[in-house]
């Protein structure tokens, strides 16, 4: 049993994206149906939208940043009631019976997780749909509760930038005492100078962007680094303890390994379309560690909200209705979004 939503989303690559009609299944006893009223744009999106990872099911419906209000509830869901006010993230379902999912890692399941979108559908055998829609309806033990004194639409990009920053910065222990490098100012890397500020440590950012060099310090960073000066990385060299890379497009890493103290780590959250060169001796010299990290566990993406709730942090955002997505999407990759746009799903109803 289902019914239909109305979406935006793509047939193609090279497609723009534009209205359509997806399917919804009707709640089961443990779902949750949400009407969405905010999505964020992850660099993820336009990824998918045109197939830059070549895994793309069409016609495809991203978004995973999703804050919505909860309208049904299937009849043993226990954790929310109608009129909650909830998250969804980059998941909807995992096997829950590997060593993975058993230590709260659903995003590392041996038997794959079921993405918001792009992914099999277990229950309409067809592929998920993502939160560009009017709404969704997940597990509820894969939606999130939204810390009250929090703005909701600067709350949704929380769930995808806000979490894939957080695992690695709370993973790789960062705090007082650490020069922690974030690289890449966009909807992932405002995240991480803002939440490795709030656990302690000292934070610069790497940007290749003049227009963000002054405000990278309103975020929260200690210190700003122009990345296309040649001088101003060589101050660097040897000081960080920890890099967080989230740049969505090719670039050299070798850079700022060479940045790294001795067995210090950096850690990629960014997924360019193409693979990166590696000169060995950027790891050798000072054993130093190249790592990837992806988005967290759901006990883990609670733990961030709460976290954000207690030290009142959202995410720096642009609102758009969705009619200006494709827009929204070209100046994403011109690094032209201070720094999450986020669309006003009520949008969808004009
Ligand atoms: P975004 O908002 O577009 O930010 C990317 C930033 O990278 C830009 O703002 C820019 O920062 C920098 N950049 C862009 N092009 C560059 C280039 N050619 N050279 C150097 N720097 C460049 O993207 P996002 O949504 O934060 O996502 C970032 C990446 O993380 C994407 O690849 C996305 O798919 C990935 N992601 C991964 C996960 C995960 O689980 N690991 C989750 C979500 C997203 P400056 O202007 O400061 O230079
Ligand atoms: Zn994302």
């Amino acid at each position: 049993m289902s019914t239909t939503a109305k979406a935006y989303g793509t047939e193609a690559a090279e497609a723009p994206l534009n209205q359509l009609n997806i399917t919804r299944r009707n709640p089961t006893p443990h779902d949750v149906e949400i009407e969405i009223l905010f999505c964020g744009v992850c660099h993820s999106d336009l990824h998918v939208a045109r197939n830059e990872w070549h895994s793309t099911i069409y016609p495809t419906v991203p978004g995973h940043e999703i804050v919505g209000k909860v309208v049904n509830v299937g009849g043993h869901v226990s954790k929310f009631k109608v009129g909650d006010i909830v998250g969804v993230g980059c998941m909807v379902d995992s096997c829950q019976e590997c060593e993975y999912c058993k230590e709260s890692m659903e995003q590392y399941c041996v038997n794959e997780m079921t993405q918001t979108y792009n992914s099999p559908d277990k229950h309409l055998g067809t592929h998920t749909f993502g939160g560009y829609s009017e709404s969704v309806v997940v597990d509820e033990k894969f939606v999130l509760r939204i810390p009250e004194n929090l703005d909701l639409a600067g709350t949704a990009p929380l769930l995808c930038a806000g979490i894939t920053t957080y695992s690695p910065l709370r993973h790789w222990n960062v705090g007082p005492g650490q020069n922690v490098g974030v690289v890449g100012i966009g909807g992932l890397g405002h995240m991480g100078i803002k939440l490795a500020k709030a656990m302690g440590a000292h934070v610069i950012a790497f940007t290749t962007s003049e227009s963000k060099f002054e405000e990278a310090k309103r975020l929260g960073a200690d210190e700003v680094v122009l990345s296309k000066d040649a001088d101003q990385m060589a101050a660097y060299k040897g000081k960080l303890h920890f890099i967080l890379d989230a740049v969505s497009a090719n670039h050299d890493v070798n850079t700022y390994l060479s940045l790294l103290r001795v067995d210090g780590s950096m850690v990629l959250v960014g997924v360019p379309e193409h693979p990166l060169s590696l000169a060995s001796f950027n790891l050798v010299i000072g054993r130093r560690s190249l790592a990837g990290s992806a988005i967290g566990g759901i006990a883990e993406t609670q733990e961030m909200l709460d976290f954000c709730g207690e030290h009142n942090i959202t995410a720096d955002i642009e609102m758009i209705n969705i009619q200006d997505i494709n827009e929204a999407y070209e100046r994403l990759l011109k690094s032209d979004v201070k720094y999450r746009f986020v669309i006003d799903m009520a949008s969808l109803k004009d």
